[in-house]
């Protein structure tokens, strides 16, 4: 535009779905509402404010029900976003809660149910599950509705007009986003938001770029005003000049022909250029991600994450119950293996299970995982029965026991394990006996004694996150620390050095199958190290496939031992970062150094 005076600037956010997008910005305006306080005088006043309150929950509960009836199609995986809403509405944390503080302290709807809010974000604030911890922005978002209603400006009104545009907002629900026509979305960029919150959710699962985080992009971006989306780099560049469009346009060219190249190999094997064939294959948490783990070309479920099963509800599954689900995955995956890891779950996750609550100021360290197991022998001997039974079918099952940390340990859990066929022997219940058993390597002591672990089980899966954690002593899930969590410590190198030693010296095969195992900057270490098989969010496999494709094991195991005699995590991912732009300038134009495993 003649005589305008450029403001081209650049905000850095979280990149939380990859790709490019260029185009006219439009604000979706779902500010909160201003928020007062106020006393009430009188019984007939609290009687009232209830009603007003109870008038404003039933007004949200019939947006949703319409939202939720009219769900575009490319929505039916969100909605039960939309139920989960719907209980939230009526759930006693918010709703019960919030007529109970209005009554006892005579105070306005307004700050009764932000009081409500607050203190059911404490709750939540505890959980050890990133992804459980995040859904808070689901009762947050729930109670902005009623905030809405209770400020008399009804339901949030999304409309775009003709072109396809990039959504600016402070926060985006999938409620929200289903209000807005799909093919008119270009890019998300969001004010608030981390990798697992519904804005890069919907997002990655409709796969348009991304970048959330942002601060106060709704400020400092006008409606109309031209954008660049990098959800490659995570950053935002409002209105550019050509040169940099330019640019871009050429850089979304480059991305958009690497992705089809990935994603048409993504069901070829993974083989280096000098001939060693890599297992590359899934992590899972719930039988929905089977589709997921398809598309990807997946070569098997290497871990199984068995805990959802047990969380949010009041009761403990059945041994029927959880028997129909592991077979259910069996069938589908079959003759591919399932990597079925027995319960993981830590203190603070049996919040969620009624009248099982253990406090503990340090749950990563308390009695979680197999200690917890071990202690409910009779929640484990089901689990174990109901693995073993879905094995009869294909033996394709195979058990894997997380964070073993002694003999002992691992003794005690085979001798349940052992009790287990044998009751399934006097039953007459089919299994197969030689369904192969392994370990996650996650804690220091494991790694000492690898050598003698390795004579008890079949294989090993390295456990990275938890093997992070407990090696450098730095809590995953605290923000406070996050800097300090670093997979490229010597430590960590190391002590994985130390087990895949440990299982080649007694023929047994390793995978690793943390987070780092699907993240390309770390691949050509991992790789140098001789796994056998790496585990990963089904979305990262056609991308670590591809590099597989582009390197020599020789090479890998080069890199490998070099960084194993370096003595900072800064010096190897410095050593990394060279190697990465001198031997795969293609693969990583389009990546960034280590993205947070944890953002
Ligand atoms: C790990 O610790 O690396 C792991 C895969 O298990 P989880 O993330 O479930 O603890
Ligand atoms: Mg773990």
């Amino acid at each position: 535009m003649a005589g305008k005076e450029r403001k081209s600037k650049v905000i850095k956010g979280i990149r939380v779905a990859p790709g490019i997008a260029i185009g006219k910005a439009f604000h979706v305006d779902n500010d909160e509402v201003p928020i007062v306080s106020y006393g009430l005088k009188h019984d007939s006043q609290v009687e009232k404010e209830i009603k007003r309150f109870e008038r404003a929950v039933n007004e949200t509960e019939r947006d949703l029900e319409k939202i939720k009836d009219n769900l575009p199609s490319e929505f039916r995986d969100h909605a039960s976003i939309l139920d989960t809403y719907l209980m939230i509405l009526k759930d006693r944390m918010i709703y019960k809660q919030t007529i109970k503080i209005i009554q006892e302290k005579k105070i306005n709807a307004e700050w009764a149910l932000k009081q409500a809010i607050r203190r059911a974000g404490k709750v939540f604030e505890k959980i050890d599950d990133d992804y459980i911890r995040n859904r808070i922005s689901d009762i947050r978002y729930v109670g902005d509705r009623i905030f809405r209603h209770l400020a008399g400006m009804g339901p949030l009104q999304v409309k775009c007009n003709s072109e396809r545009v990039v959504i600016v907002a402070h926060d985006l629900s999938p409620a929200d986003a289903a209000q807005i026509q799909l093919e008119k979305i270009m890019a998300f960029v969001t004010d608030l938001g981390g990798s697992t919150s519904h804005t890069s959710i919907i997002a990655r699962s409709l796969n348009i770029p991304a970048v959330v985080g942002l601060g106060n992009v709704t400020d400092e971006v006008n409606n109309g005003e031209i954008l660049i989306v990098d959800g490659l780099e995570g950053q935002v560049i409002i209105d550019p000049d050509e040169e940099t469009i330019a640019r871009y346009y050429e850089k979304q060219d480059e991305y958009e022909s690497y992705t089809k190249t990935i994603i048409r190999s993504a069901h070829e094997k993974a083989v280096t250029l000098d001939g060693h064939k890599i297992r590359v294959e899934a992590n899972i948490e719930m039988l929905e991600e089977i589709v997921a783990v398809f598309d990807n070309g997946a070569e098997g479920i290497g871990l199984y994450r068995t805990e959802f099963l047990y969380m949010n509800r009041d009761d403990i599954p059945s041994e029927e119950e959880l028997f129909t689900t592991y077979s259910e995955l069996a069938e589908l995956i079959a003759p591919r293996p399932v990597n079925i890891r027995t319960l993981d779950l830590g203190a603070d996750k049996f919040l969620l299970i009624s009248g099982r609550r253990r406090e503990e100021s340090n749950p990563a360290l308390g009695l979680r995982s197999i200690r917890l197991c071990l202690k409910e022998e009779e929640l484990f001997f089901t689990q174990l029965r109901a693995i073993l039974r879905a094995s009869a079918a294909y033996k394709n099952v195979r058990i894997i026991f997380p964070m073993i940390s002694g003999m002992e340990e691992l003794l005690q859990a085979k001798a349940i394990l052992c009790r287990a066929m044998e009751s399934l022997e006097r039953d007459g219940l089919d299994f197969d006996r030689n369904i192969p058993l392994g370990l996650m390597m996650e804690v220091p002591a494991a790694v000492a004694i690898a050598d003698l672990l390795a004579k008890e089980v079949d294989f090993f899966s390295i456990g990275t996150n938890d093997l992070i954690q407990y090696t450098l002593a730095i809590d995953r899930v605290s923000e406070y620390v996050a800097h300090l969590y670093e997979p490229l410590h010597p430590a960590v190198l190391r002590s994985i050095k130390q087990i895949v030693d440990a299982g080649v010296r007694n023929g047994i095969p390793v995978s690793i199958c943390g987070e780092m195992a699907g993240e390309p900057f770390y691949l050509p270490i991992l790789l140098g190290f001789g796994l056998d098989s790496l585990s990963m969010t089904p979305r990262a496999i056609p991308r670590i496939k591809n590099m597989i494709r582009n390197i020599r094991l020789s090479e890998a195991r080069e890199f490998t031992d070099t960084a194993l005699n370096l003595g900072t995590a800064e010096d190897i991912i410095r050593y990394l970062q060279e190697l990465m732009d001198k031997r795969f300038s293609s693969i990583f134009a389009f990546l960034d150094p280590p993205a947070p495993i944890f953002s």
